[in-house]
């Protein structure tokens, strides 16, 4: 479904993890920020953009390479990919691979294209970089700390600002990667928002926002949550870490192996690394 439609930005929203799929369209370009989930839902973005398409050249960016939004990369045949340099290296493409396809067999779901890990014709080395794509300049920020190859877009003058799988309205962070990572991810986030005139922030999983004060608290929130587990876990107060997994908007096996996940790396650089 479409979630949030506004001149040049469309937001599709799977209903699948309220992960979002993102389509601008430029001038001369369209982009389409990680395609993803359900057959009829990638081939939905697909008509869409071959009915708005106009001959405009094609790009698709990954945020990062966790399967839930690679998984449509292949059912666009002529486009110029954009990823950061650690999707390019990605250490585990097999796994994340095999990720789609046991999620396809499990339900009993075909696809009419092929799974493969994203190839980078354009690669993200450095915070800053950019990309000018017709009358809009792309410019990158990595962004670690959930997964170690998470990338920042921002489009200019839309003031666009795709987040990947930070600054939801709902989720919280899920770390996988590192905290330490995750925090300068988000100084990076505040810095972000006075270098650059963000009119709308599009993250992973949830709701676009088009609030200024409301992507500050999403940044807050997110900081919180991650001081305050450090601190849980620095004092091992088991109680306060049970509160944290029923802060959870959704609560299941996912989120509870997330929140366990979330305690262990935490641990490992602010306990046992001091
Ligand atoms: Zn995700």
């Amino acid at each position: 479904m479409i979630q949030f439609s506004k001149q040049y930005l469309t937001v599709f929203q799977s209903a699948l993890f309220k992960t979002t799929s993102t389509v601008v369209e430029g001038d001369s370009y369209i982009l389409i920020v990680d395609p993803n989930w359900l057959p009829n839902e990638v081939e939905a973005i697909v008509e869409f953009v071959h009915k708005i398409r106009n001959n405009r050249e094609l790009y698709i960016l990954f945020t990062h390479g966790d399967f839930d939004h690679i998984i449509g990369y292949k059912a666009f045949s002529d486009a110029t990919i954009i990823g950061s340099k650690g999707l390019q290296k990605h250490p585990d493409k097999e796994r994340k691979l095999n990720l789609i396809k046991d999620f396809d067999n499990n339900y009993y779901i075909d696809r009419y294209y092929p799974i493969e890990f994203p190839v980078c014709d354009i690669v993200i080395e450095q915070d800053g970089q950019q990309l000018q794509l017709g009358d809009s300049t792309l410019t990158f920020y990595l962004a670690p700390g959930h997964s170690h190859d998470g990338l920042f877009t921002i489009i200019e003058p839309e003031g666009i600002w795709i987040s990947g799988d930070y600054l939801s309205d709902f989720e919280l962070p899920f770390i996988y990667d590192s905290a330490t990572s995750y925090k300068e991810t988000l100084q990076k986030s505040k810095q972000i928002l006075q270098k650059h005139s963000i009119k709308v922030l599009v993250p992973g999983h949830g709701q676009t926002t088009e609030e200024t004060d409301e992507i500050k608290d999403r940044i807050q929130v997110s900081e919180n949550y991650l001081d305050e587990m450090i601190e849980a876990v620095q004092k091992d107060d088991i109680e306060a870490l049970g509160e944290f997994e029923k802060r959870m908007r959704y609560p299941s096996k996912f989120t509870s192996e997330c929140h366990k996940e979330n305690i262990e790396i935490i641990k490992r650089e602010f306990v046992i690394g001091k």
